[in-house]
């Protein structure tokens, strides 16, 4: 039986609910989060906006994101 002693560590895709997506390390190539730091109140210091991506694009439009 083959066992993987170095999981590979890699650059993985996260997709988070707000539409934001960005890189991070990890043993997975996809993830996907419901708040990221682009729209969690703690970073943002506003309502958390969980949408479809069209109305973030609006809302970066509208704030000049
Ligand atoms: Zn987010």
């Amino acid at each position: 039986m083959k066992k993987e002693i170095h999981p590979q560590y890699e650059s993985a895709r996260v997709t988070c609910a707000c539409g934001e997506t960005f890189e991070t390390g990890s043993t997975k190539k996809d993830l996907r989060v419901e708040i990221c730091s682009k729209c969690h109140p703690f970073f943002t210091g506003k309502q958390k906006f969980v949408d479809t991506s069209g109305r973030v694009d609006k809302f970066k439009k509208k704030y000049g994101m």
